[in-house]
């Protein structure tokens, strides 16, 4: 008997808080494998080539991800590789469906039975970038800078057994000349991290807290900012300055006084290999639905190891991205935690039938093929950014 060949792909963006592409790959045999894209524009584009170029194969992983890097234009780094990140994802969870084995062990056997969490809680306020607004404007400047609601908001997430929270530092545009600033005085240096010495002051030491600076920055201003969030023991600085320039990372990783975790605009293991070797990042936080995927994870992981750097996942996705990312970080050995974006969004459970698979701040992933869970096609539709996709989405 022959092996089943790929039918096809398709793709399905879903409103959640961030922009969510689904990928679905069906095969001759009528297996459906599921994946996630991190956002970015001509993913569809992008997907329809790979299709062009996997249609009519066997699920052969290695080869076709070779098959598209050779031949699909600019595939080396940026947007393409989203879309192969989400594609990889669909083929790995298809894969498991044939020979009836979960994606961990398909990569080689976990390590942890069980993936920690942290829940990213922003600066006080939810996070709806699909609404077209930043969470400034969402909640007021009043009610986002309030730190009140920083504990408010800890506790509400220690009360759902996170050991991880996170806050952002981003400093109110109303503080600011233009949006584009990046040098602040201690003013404002001394206005964001407030907050954090509120939290720090409330929770004690019952959760770790770690901090985003969205690469905001100057160095000098990160450096200002670190030694502040040095006085309340921050877990990790993360993107203190803009990630292009690894030398101007690894300065503010020299001179803080907290470790600093970047890498989620990175792409494949050539990009991450400049950040290890050059050691500019204390933890290594990529993005798998961005950076090429959970065997590119893999590779990246097991260099940054030889530098005795840990990894952990920035996750802006929904269930069936999360689950990927649970997958391959339960094969690495040296890991924190994978984050959670969606305390806001209640829905966020709904996108996977087996409903909410965060408990006690862990994800277990299950003894199932593939990825474990399934897509719940009638809520994804219902969150559809484009009717159209829909009909070529169900086939
Ligand atoms: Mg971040």
């Amino acid at each position: 008997m022959s092996e089943p060949t790929i039918k096809s792909v398709r793709v399905l963006t879903v409103m959640g808080n961030f922009e969510w592409p689904i990928v679905k790959v069906e095969l001759s045999n009528g297996l459906i494998g599921y994946g996630e894209c991190h956002r970015g524009p001509g993913i569809r584009e992008i997907l329809r080539r790979a299709e062009e170029l996997i249609k009519g194969k066997e699920v052969n992983i290695e080869y076709l991800l070779r098959l598209i890097r050779k031949h699909v234009p600019n595939s080396e780094w940026g947007v393409v590789n989203n879309a192969i990140s989400g594609l990889e994802t669909a083929l790995w969870d298809v894969k498991g469906k044939l020979t009836g084995l979960p994606i961990y062990e398909l990569l080689g056997g976990k390590v942890r039975d069980r993936v920690p969490v942290y829940a990213d809680l922003h600066a006080g306020a939810g996070i709806m970038e699909t609404g077209g607004k930043r969470w400034v404007e969402l909640a007021g400047t009043e009610v986002a800078y309030n730190v009140e609601n920083y504990i408010k908001r800890a506790r509400e997430a220690m009360g759902m057994g996170f050991k991880y929270i996170k806050f952002d530092v981003d400093v109110p545009e109303e503080m600011m000349e233009t949006e584009f600033d990046r040098a602040f005085g201690m003013r404002i240096v001394k206005f964001v991290t407030s907050f954090i010495g509120g939290v720090r002051d409330a929770v004690k030491y019952d959760v770790d807290i770690m901090i985003d600076g969205h690469w905001a920055f100057s160095v000098p201003t990160a450096i200002a900012i670190a030694r502040e969030l040095a006085k309340y023991d921050v877990f990790w600085f993360e993107d203190p300055v803009p990630p292009e320039n690894i030398d101007a990372m690894r300065e503010v990783r020299l001179k803080s006084p907290v470790p600093i975790a970047t890498g989620e605009k990175l792409y494949r293991l050539s990009q991450f290999r400049e950040l290890i070797e050059k050691e500019a990042a204390d933890i290594i936080h990529p993005d798998v639905q961005r950076l090429g995927g959970l065997l590119e994870m893999k590779k990246i992981a097991y260099l940054a190891e030889e530098y005795y750097v840990p990894v952990a996942i920035h996750n802006i996705s929904s269930p069936i991205g999360t689950m990927a990312n649970v997958h391959v970080a339960s094969t690495i050995g040296d890991f924190v935690a994978i984050e959670w974006h969606a305390i806001d969004l209640p829905w966020w459970p709904d996108m996977v039938r087996e409903g909410m698979i965060i408990k006690d701040g862990y994800i277990t992933p299950q003894k199932k093929p593939g990825l474990g869970v399934e897509l719940n096609e009638r809520v994804a539709i219902e969150h559809a950014k484009d009717q159209g996709e829909v009909k070529e989405f169900l086939g």
